[in-house]
């Protein structure tokens, strides 16, 4: 078979570590003085970047440097992470064990989340086995400029062609969405983050969750199987 690409979202899609929010707001309340729980952000499926850049707009006159903050939100969380629960979704290490079985099957980040926090929060779940690069919202503020940055590592780092229709980017919101659609390759939405199945339709597979692991492998492979024969 030919190879597969398959660009991971993390928080709502892998995992859910309940502790982003938290760390962010203690950041800024630590390192700024400033208190903010967020809830009137719109978090979901931002670049990392995007969010500080909006918090520090929202509180001018507190000198906040995205970057600082963002670098003040790595050691929160680190703090962090131990001490919450948090999951990782029903399905999504069956998947992941099949694409290690799988040498034609890769995997790759397409994140929001800056990518110290990315394995930060990966690595608490023992998931960062599974990816060794990636795009992440260190590498743009725009979510949708991401797609084609971790396709370009994933050719260059692999020595691999990966044909837009046998990549898939897999995420929870109808961000996740437009990334794929930006790209140009298949998008697999999963309703386990803060979006309903239902906002997910324009996805060219959306599920409620990935725990029916062995009808999504069976959909990836079939696309990958068309493209073979249109070729
Ligand atoms: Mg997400």
């Amino acid at each position: 078979m030919r190879p597969i690409l398959m660009l991971w979202d993390i928080d709502g899609t892998l995992l859910s570590c309940r502790t982003g929010v938290a760390s962010l707001q203690r950041a800024l309340l630590n390192g700024f003085g400033v208190l903010d729980d967020l809830s009137r952000m719109d978090l979901a499926g931002r670049p990392d970047t995007a969010i500080a850049e909006e918090i520090a707009a929202r509180h001018p006159g507190h000198g906040i440097d995205p970057w600082e903050l963002l670098e003040n939100y790595l050691v929160e969380l680190e703090a962090m992470l131990p001490s919450r629960e948090g999951i990782v979704f029903p399905g999504v290490r069956e998947i992941l064990n099949w694409s290690h079985e799988h040498p034609e099957v890769h995997n790759a980040l397409l994140t929001g989340n800056i990518e110290r926090g990315a394995y930060l929060k990966l690595k608490r779940f023992d998931l960062d086995r599974f990816f060794e690069f990636g795009a992440f919202g260190d590498d743009s503020s725009d979510r949708n400029r991401l797609g084609p940055v971790a396709l370009d590592r994933a050719r260059a780092r692999l020595k691999k062609d990966f044909a837009l229709e046998r990549t898939w980017v897999i995420g929870d919101t109808p961000r996740d969405i437009a990334c794929a659609r930006a790209l140009g390759c298949k998008a697999l939405a999963v309703a386990t983050g803060s979006h309903p199945v239902e906002s997910l339709m324009e996805a060219d597979l959306a599920l409620r969750d990935l725990s029916d692991h062995c009808a999504v492998i069976r959909a990836i492979e079939r696309s990958a199987e068309e493209e073979a024969l249109a070729t």
